[in-house]
């Protein structure tokens, strides 16, 4: 008995600990590693344990406590942060029509009488609540543990999704009306299109890239992300709405998004009827939904049946499964991306997934391989999260053949033979010979090339003809070509040589920046290029800079430390460097900013909030042409707050609270006409 009871409390503890992991991995990374469904196995197996155990049931719990999005214990936010009025809590969730039906009848017992429901779909996003005063709003703040979250006001205004005033009337001086924050998926497949090809981490999924999109520390770069907003829950003191439908009627009124999709349901079985229809036709909505939110309709009813400590029990969540298809495996392709990553790729017998035919999907790297146990033959069960390509998720171990054999993971690099690498701190494997592994050659050319690094005209086609004739083989080569060989090429004329030529010359007008993301080193995506261009200044800076110097920058971490350490320690890669300095290419910021016209702002970072009489790119510019740095968020680093009208109240309070300078925009002015 003393033993089993052993066993039971080292199962529970095992599941916390599992639990906590996968709720950083979750909510503060958005870098999950298992689906919604797989962790709420988990939770249903550690809620049953310590029912059945309560004496071994904790307030600290995970069945207790909501998962976190602020930065993990110890760690400073970026943020600032404030206290909920009212905590912001989790929902209960099922999966099953039969809980559904349970939770239906404890209403029921309470109200005595039949009970109206409003079904809403359950948007999968990340949830913000926003206080608006007197028609403006005042903070957007997020859930963060619940009773604390972090203001994101300035995000969410640069999404352009909630107004910053209210229209029409009737509005109480104070409210708070609560949300979802959430990407559509074509602005999920976008982003990641994106980071694909700068070879930087995809997002799972788009709540994870709305939840990371909405913590980003440069609230400019909200603006290209797409977000979008549903607000679904009003909450005021002085509360004059009979039901919750009423309430989101008003606040529609008020020029804030609500659902077009949420029902009243006078039944039960209304309410399934809404389920079955969703389930199948939320795959045609333009963004994601995991489920549908049952709430009870009448505010008196709600308050009465109050709340757990984690969820209201007014209210519960109806979760739809992932739809997923089994399928053979029928072999797997070893891909070589740019940077020298091989991607496994499995290719499958062709099966119909959410409206379209599915023959590829991503196995990562040799880890997932290994973890899922996969066997060529298997039948495997292939989703669609949201990814671009779909993932096999599983294996049917009850019909795999005896012969079935485990895939060979190459040693080699399929393209070139060269012995494969494998860093410590990635899962994935590498092909190291960047300097003549044709694909991993031909990639950095287009790389190179492309609209956001050096922006020359040459896509795949033109990349293939010059790399085959043996006239460009490194991105220095392009700097060395003439117009005699390109009309050697197939297909060229004087006019296109002529064209791509000027071109090339254009290109190195490039800034610093831009040149910067053109070397492709791996996992530097154009963001990180901005912000380690700005930091370091010169690629000398850059090229002598220590990992911990490297890691102090914002955003980088061990992983992008090491990839530049390592790309800058090869010889190879500083030649390539001093035949393109050779060429007139900008290497330091100085370079690209030949229109200094003084040094009135030397040494001074300038974080810019609210309107001015000229834009803010004007001012920007000024900031660059008078030698200031301008940076996206208020830090320690920080030394001027140039704030217009209706500055952020954060960044104010913020630069209040560090002692930074506060100026206007008259006063800004003068520092400059001074010197
Ligand atoms: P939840 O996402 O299951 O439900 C609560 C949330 O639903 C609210 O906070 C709100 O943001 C959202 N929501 C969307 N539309 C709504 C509407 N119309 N009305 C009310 N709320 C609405 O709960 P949670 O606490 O955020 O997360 C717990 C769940 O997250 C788990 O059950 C699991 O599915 C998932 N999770 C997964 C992992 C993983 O590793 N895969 C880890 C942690 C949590």
């Amino acid at each position: 008995m003393k033993k089993n009871l052993e066993n039971i409390a080292a199962r529970i503890e095992q599941l916390r600990n599992e639990l906590e992991e996968h709720n950083r991995r979750y909510y503060v990374d958005n870098q999950p590693v298992v689906s919604d469904f797989e962790y709420d196995l988990l939770i249903n197996e550690l809620q049953t344990l310590e029912k059945k155990y309560p004496q071994f049931l904790t307030d600290s719990s995970p069945t207790v406590r909501i998962g976190s999005d602020l930065g993990q214990s110890g760690t400073q936010s970026e943020f600032l942060q404030k206290l909920h009025k009212y905590p912001m809590l989790s929902l209960s969730n099922t999966y099953d029509k039969g809980e559904l039906s349970t939770f239906h009848e404890r209403v029921i017992k309470l109200a005595g009488i039949d009970v109206e429901y409003v079904c809403e779909l359950k948007i999968d996003g990340s949830a913000i609540s926003l206080t608006y005063h007197k028609g403006m709003l005042q903070d957007a703040v997020t859930r963060g543990d619940g009773e604390k979250g972090d203001i994101v006001t300035e995000n969410i205004l640069k999404t352009n999704s909630v107004p910053r005033f209210l229209k029409g009337s009737g509005y109480p001086e104070e409210f708070e009306i609560r949300g979802e924050i959430f990407m559509p998926w074509s602005a999920f497949d976008n982003l990641n299109k994106i980071r694909e090809n700068n070879e930087e981490q995809l997002f799972a999924n788009p709540r994870n890239a709305a939840a990371g999109s909405l913590k980003l520390l440069d609230s400019s770069l909200v603006a290209g992300r797409g977000l979008k907003a549903i607000l679904y829950h009003y909450i005021s003191d002085s509360n004059n709405f009979t039901t919750h439908s009423q309430a989101i009627e008003a606040v529609k009124s008020w020029g804030l998004p609500v659902s077009g999709y949420s029902k009243t349901c006078k039944s039960i079985e209304e309410v399934f009827e809404f389920l079955d229809y969703w389930d199948s036709e939320r795959k045609s909505l333009p963004y994601p939904t995991d489920g549908v939110v049952i709430k009870v309709n009448n505010l008196q009813l709600q308050s009465r049946l109050g709340y757990t400590a984690k969820s209201p029990r007014w209210a519960t969540a109806y979760k739809f499964k992932a739809e997923r298809a089994l399928t053979r495996l029928l072999s797997v392709d070893y891909q070589v991306g740019r940077t020298g990553a091989i991607t496994p790729v499995a290719n499958l017998e062709p099966v119909l997934l959410s409206g379209t035919i599915v023959k590829r999907a991503s196995l990562h790297n040799l880890d997932q391989i290994q973890l899922l146990d996969i066997h060529i033959d298997d039948y495997v069960y292939v989703e669609k999260g949201g990814e671009i390509i779909p993932k096999i998720t599983g294996v049917e171990l009850s019909r795999r053949d005896i012969n079935a054999t485990v895939p060979s993971f190459p040693s080699e690099c399929p393209d070139c033979g060269t012995l494969l690498t494998r860093v410590e701190s990635e899962a994935r494997h590498y092909c190291p010979n960047f300097k003549s592994c044709p694909t991993q050659l031909k990639a950095g050319l287009l790389h190179f090339c492309g609209r956001k690094a050096m922006n020359i005209l040459a896509g795949d086609a033109t990349i293939e003809q010059l790399y085959n004739k043996g006239f460009v083989k490194s991105v220095s080569d392009f700097y060395k070509l003439s117009a005699n060989e390109l009309l050697q090429l197939d297909g060229w004329k004087e006019k296109s040589a002529e064209r791509f030529l000027k071109s090339i010359e254009e290109s190195l007008k490039a800034p610093f920046h831009k040149v910067l993301f053109a070397l492709g080193i791996r996992h530097i995506g154009e963001t990180t290029a901005k912000t380690l261009a700005s930091h370091f200044e010169n690629i000398d800076n850059l090229i002598s800079a220590t990992k911990e110097e490297l890691t102090q920058v914002d955003d980088v971490g061990e992983i992008m430390a090491d990839s530049i350490a390592g790309y800058f320690a090869n010889q190879s890669a500083l030649k390539l460097i001093e035949e393109l300095r050779a060429t007139g290419m900008k290497f330091s910021q100085a370079e690209s900013q030949a229109r200094i016209k003084s040094g009135s702002l030397i040494n001074e970072v300038i974080v810019i909030s609210g309107n001015f009489s000229i834009s803010r790119d004007d001012i920007k510019k000024m900031i660059e042409e008078h030698s200031g740095k301008n940076t996206g968020s208020v830090s320690s680093k920080t030394t001027l707050l140039l704030a217009g009208e209706d500055a952020g109240p954060s960044k104010l309070q913020k630069a209040k609270t560090l002692g930074i300078k506060i100026i206007n925009e008259a006063e800004f002015m003068r520092l400059i006409e001074n010197n």
